[in-house]
């Protein structure tokens, strides 16, 4: 397998042999997910209009993501598993995009490891040692990779190549991996870049409405819910944790990606620096997300006590575990904090 490293050439000579390309992103896709994968693929196919070039997710992303791509380019694996298992085995190329670890996209990731012959490109900005790919754009100091796959098309073809459909997700992968502008990794090259986007004819505004003002009524209640009967705060420590049942997501009528956004409510109390919320899966297993601010590195974190990563102020991580006890393997982490 032919191993280079980044750049421009490189990307540009692969895509130019290749006649069957796939995009993938990671399971539980979120905005950057779907927003950098949504931005290269329509890029892409203005650049390569007789290709096959295809997008992939796992599983489907939350409701509240759907407007943005209203024709479902971005393709959900589960719904067409025989088909898209023989798509990505042909595949000439194989970007990945928002994760590093093959073994994240769980089942999909049978099809991709039996693919020996493609291709295979990484544009990721997570922590976590990146396994071997042909071509790496990779860089931890990013704040999305939608702004990675902008520098991207930055270098192989000149920003006059974004036009509006592709500015769009872009877009929307920055404003959410961001918290909407408020987060880490906050650069100069972000903000010129969003302002490239907007002259290309995003509507900020729109875009801010369409992913955070379409919430149902239950979302809404079961936030409220879970922090005033489910947060409990250790205050000696800055820490907050907030469970979510799955008797709870059947009550408040749970749809994906309704708890997104929750964990980091707490840390907009004064003196906590750490919050975690765990919510049971449907097979009993608990999903764990964690926030933190300055020098809590909760990547390091998951590295060690729940089997995730992530960044340093943003990681998740699972349990096979009760709620009871991962609660317990939580609160023991919190103790240790000095
Ligand atoms: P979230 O808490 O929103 O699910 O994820 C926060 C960040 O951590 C995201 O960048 C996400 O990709 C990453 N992350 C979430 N779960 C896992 C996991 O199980 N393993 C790893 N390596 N990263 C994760
Ligand atoms: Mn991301």
């Amino acid at each position: 397998m032919m191993t280079t490293s980044f750049y421009k050439e490189n990307f540009v000579a692969v895509c130019e042999k290749s006649n069957r390309i796939a995009l993938i992103a990671h399971t539980n896709p979120d905005g950057d997910a779907i927003g950098s994968s949504l931005g290269l693929l329509r890029f892409l196919r203005n650049q390569y209009p007789d290709k096959m070039i295809r997008s992939f997710v796992p599983n489907y992303p939350p409701n509240s993501l759907k407007f943005i791509d209203q024709k479902r380019d971005v393709e959900i694996y589960i719904n067409q598993i025989g088909e898209t298992n023989a798509f990505i085995a042909a595949a000439d190329m194989l970007i990945f995009l928002d994760f590093n670890q093959i073994h994240r996209l769980d089942s999909l990731s049978d099809a991709i490891n039996m693919n020996m012959h493609a291709t295979k490109v990484l544009i990721d900005h997570h922590i976590d040692p990146p396994e071997k790919f042909d071509i790496t754009h990779h860089n931890t100091e990013s704040s999305s990779t939608a702004l990675l796959v902008y520098t991207l098309i930055e270098q192989v073809a000149g920003v006059e190549a974004i036009t509006k459909e592709i500015a769009e997700p872009l877009y929307l992968g920055m404003m959410t991996d961001t918290g909407c502008f408020s987060f880490s990794h906050l650069s100069g090259q972000l903000f010129h870049a969003i302002a490239t986007l907007i002259d290309a004819g995003v509507d900020p505004v729109a875009i801010n409405r369409a992913v955070y003002s379409t919430q149902r009524e239950s979302r809404v209640r079961l936030h409220s819910y879970l922090i005033s009967e489910n947060m409990k705060i250790i205050a000696n420590k800055g820490a907050a944790i907030i469970t979510l049942t799955q008797e709870e997501k059947d009550r408040f009528d749970f749809q994906t990606g309704d708890s997104e956004g929750v964990v980091n409510i707490p840390l907009g109390i004064q003196g906590i620096v750490f919050s975690a919320i765990l919510i049971e899966n449907k097979d009993g297993s608990i999903k764990l997300s964690l926030r933190s601010q300055d020098v809590i590195d909760v990547n390091e974190l998951s590295n060690i006590h729940f089997n995730g990563g992530g960044h340093k102020n943003a990681a998740g991580g699972k349990l096979n575990t009760t709620m009871d006890e991962a609660v317990k393997v939580v609160e023991e982490v919190i103790q240790s904090f000095k």
